[in-house]
């Protein structure tokens, strides 16, 4: 089954994200942390590429155990930039070999030191859309940011190319995560208004320890709202205070994002099932309302 056809079904939908493990070793960890949140009934999970230091080569082993063994809907993230051309080719041919049918088509950070655009290379994540759309009928999601993507100076920049990229051939965008729900409704109002109008999932990241908060911010380039750093100044020192307070924070946001009409969350939930867990419960009756 394709996300999009999930994600248009008048239902809420929460949806989880895993990333392969560093190393082989690691692999069923990955698969009990996935298994664990299989339990908990997310819309779908995804399977990063690559990001968070996992290896590439995982994804489509994970998101095929997610689809054949747990009978979820998975989607397998897949970035162009570190890649040839005819690389990204043959993980689109092994995923689809897989009968994988949802791929989140991303550019991927650029490796320091590359030197980029390069002929043998997708230079935009429009293009891989693109490249991915002659291989079959897939289901196509995309990244946006609702705080703008780090390497546009304007703001209206981004949402121009965003459009392009949607017209590409995307059939859902997920969010950058972010802190502060007002920047979601802001950017959901200028995308709307510049005429895309497919599903948008707001990305949350439980934050969970000040390291996590540290990288997140380095990563995203996001802004703490003053309420997340005060929470952060006063329990980043307890690692259990601030897990809790970590995920009341996201449940939070979530509510609010439920309340204010958003049907489709995906929640960052990065290996953790008890952080998953945690915050479905926090859900369980406001999902159902
Ligand atoms: P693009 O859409 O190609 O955009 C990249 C930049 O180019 C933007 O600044 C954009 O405005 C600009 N641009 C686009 N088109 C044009 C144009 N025609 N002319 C000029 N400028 C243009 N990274 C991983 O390595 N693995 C993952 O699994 C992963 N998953 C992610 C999931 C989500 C939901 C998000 C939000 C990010 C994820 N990332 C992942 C990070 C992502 O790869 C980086 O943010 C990357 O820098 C941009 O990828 P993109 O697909 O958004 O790129």
């Amino acid at each position: 089954m394709k996300i999009i056809d999930r994600l248009r079904e008048d239902s809420i939908h929460i949806s989880f994200e895993v990333f392969p493990p560093k190393t082989d070793e690691g692999f069923d960890k990955v698969i009990a942390a996935v298994d664990a949140m299989a339990g908990l009934n997310p819309a779908f999970i995804s399977v990063t590429y690559g990001a968070g230091g996992g290896t590439s080569k995982n994804t489509a082993k994970i998101a095929s155990h997610i689809k054949d063994d747990l009978h979820l809907l998975s989607l397998a993230h897949l970035t162009c930039a570190s890649s040839t051309k005819e690389e990204v080719r043959r993980v689109i041919g092994d995923l689809k070999a897989h009968g994988i049918e949802n791929i989140l088509a991303l550019r991927g950070d650029i490796p320091a030191g590359m030197a980029f655009p390069d002929a043998d290379r997708f230079r935009y994540a429009s293009e891989l859309v693109e490249e991915i759309r002659k291989h079959g009928d897939f289901c196509i999601g995309a990244a946006c940011y609702p705080e703008g993507h780090v390497e546009n100076e304007h703001k209206e920049d981004d949402i121009r190319y965003l459009k392009q990229k949607v017209d590409c051939g995307v059939d859902f965008l997920t969010t950058q995560m972010f802190f502060d729900n007002d920047i979601h409704y802001n950017f959901l109002y200028r995308i709307r208004e510049a005429g895309i109008t497919v599903p948008v999932l707001p990305g949350i990241m439980p934050i969970t320890s000040a390291t996590q908060m540290k990288r997140s911010q380095e990563l995203s380039g996001t802004v703490f709202p003053r309420r997340f750093l005060a929470m952060l100044d006063r329990f980043g020192g307890s690692p259990a205070a601030m897990k809790q307070a970590g995920i009341a924070y996201a449940t939070d946001q979530i509510i609010d994002l439920l309340a204010n009409g958003v049907k489709n969350i995906h929640i960052y939930t990065m290996n953790k099932p008890d952080v998953a867990a945690a915050i479905m419960g926090n859900l369980s009756e406001i999902i159902k309302a």
